[in-house]
């Protein structure tokens, strides 16, 4: 697939630098479950790619939950008594609680302090709190912030409204050949964060476009969403449909430093899961493998035993285990151009895993077939050549419509694209024919 002209790039680097300055334009909005943040960012979303927006009122049941009032604000600090911004909601949207109830009063530091939260250990960050389902009001800021405080009296205001409204959610439905999905879903509830929420937004978006118009097997949904509540608002309305999901990924903290880690599905052996590892066993860099476990992100909500959909969530360092985790230093400087590239590429090339595995049958599996006679026995050495060899080898003696070509290429060892190539040669060459059925059952509806 060309996936980079699709996105406009020449090479992978250009394709990093574009997608962290994706990031540098959504960095600034104040976004939150609901509210005017998300929505601008769901509108700069949608002028990349086609994406339909859902608005769901407040109020509304989904499942065990409901959907919250809306919550916007407008500005919020403190001022101490000489009428000086001593924290400034203008400098960092952080500093506010996020869906913080309003606020107008004037207050002692000892009962302000009730309202206040730091990170002792990092003196300069400020940290990330929302308190969605309480009405709760507070501040964040820097630690060395707080100690600066004198006593006296402080003027507090937070310009919020927490009213009934609408949760927003943002769609891209890529039509492929069959009517069988592949999900990959994103949150995009966050402030100024750019590692947890921003990665996966660019990624995803990016992907989405690199995707469009190409000749795809799958049809690819894209959901731009809420955290929590906004897959439980999706799943909700789509109960009828979700069984089209064959594979799904949800990604996130994609863009640091870190390598690669891939929590398994519920269902742990899915094929999303053996697709992924094969991708990042031969990515060129380090990753592990992790076990499904009920915390974590949307993965959480797709893998109810409800629905125990095959989706599995692709991180670099996992959410909540560095120290930058929901505080102001994980901003554009600790996402890496690079990291959003290989990310991307990973993505790709799991996506490229989905589409072509298939079966084939061996046409000629009474010994092995003279591959010379064909043009199909590499003539001369070298590395490349043994490679191609092997992976032809390893394609006819195990394509007896039982074994997928991810199969293949995990009992040789050779990546995929190794496995497909010569699977595309040994086809035109007369030796396979592709087995009826698709390597996982489906049905090719659309
Ligand atoms: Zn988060």
């Amino acid at each position: 697939m060309d996936l980079l002209s699709q996105i406009g790039c020449r090479d992978w680097e250009e394709a990093g630098r574009k997608m962290h300055e994706f990031a540098s334009e959504l960095f600034p909005i104040c976004r939150s479950i609901t509210g005017d943040g998300i929505r601008q960012t769901l509108a700069m979303i949608g002028d990349r790619i086609p994406l339909e927006i859902s608005s769901v009122p407040s109020g509304t049941e989904v499942f065990d939950w409901t959907v919250p009032k809306e919550w916007n604000i407008r500005d919020a600090f403190i001022q101490d008594a000489r009428g000086q911004r001593v924290v400034d909601f203008r400098n960092c949207n952080l500093h506010v609680l996020n869906y913080s109830v309003p606020v107008h009063s004037t207050m002692p530091l000892e009962e302000l302090r009730k309202h206040l939260f730091t990170i002792p250990e990092h003196h300069d960050w400020i940290p990330y709190r929302t308190s969605y389902y309480k009405p709760e009001w507070g501040f964040c800021l820097s630690h060395r912030q707080l100690e600066s405080l004198r006593d006296g009296d402080y003027s507090v205001r937070i310009d919020s409204s927490l009213e009934d409204g609408r949760l927003n959610y943002g769609e891209c439905y890529l039509r492929g050949r069959s009517s069988d999905e592949v999900l990959i879903s994103v949150h995009a509830c966050h402030p100024s964060l750019a590692n947890d929420n921003l990665s996966g937004v660019v990624v995803s978006a990016f992907l989405a476009k690199a995707l469009s118009g190409q000749e795809l097997h799958y049809s690819y949904r894209f959901l731009f969403i809420p955290g929590t509540i906004g897959a439980i608002t999706w799943l909700a309305r789509n109960q009828e449909r979700v069984q089209r999901i064959r594979h799904g990924l949800v990604l996130t903290c994609v863009g640091d430093s870190g390598g690669f880690h891939y929590k398994r599905s519920r269902r742990g052996d899915a094929e999303i899961d053996r697709a992924v590892a094969h991708v990042l066993r031969h990515c060129g860099e380090s990753s592990e493998m992790l076990e499904f476990s009920p915390y974590g992100y949307d993965e959480r909500q797709y893998c109810s035993p409800g629905f125990n959909l095959p989706v599995g969530c692709l991180m670099r360092s996992v959410w909540g285990s560095f120290p930058e985790y929901h505080t102001s230093a994980d901003n554009l400087d600790f996402i890496k151009p690079q990291q959003l590239a290989r990310t991307l590429r990973v993505c790709a090339d799991t996506i490229d895993v989905l589409e072509n595995n298939r079966r084939y049958v061996n046409q000629s599996p009474f010994c092995e077939p003279q591959l010379g006679k064909r043009g199909l026995y590499p003539s001369t050495g070298g590395a490349g050549l043994a490679d191609a060899l092997s992976a032809r080898l390893w394609v006819l003696n195990l394509s007896d419509g039982q074994h997928s070509l991810l199969d293949i290429g995990e009992r040789s060892g050779l990546p995929f694209s190794s496995i497909k190539e010569a699977a595309d040669t040994l086809l035109a060459g007369g030796l396979l024919a592709l087995s009826p059925e698709r390597a996982e059952h489906s049905s090719d509806t659309a």
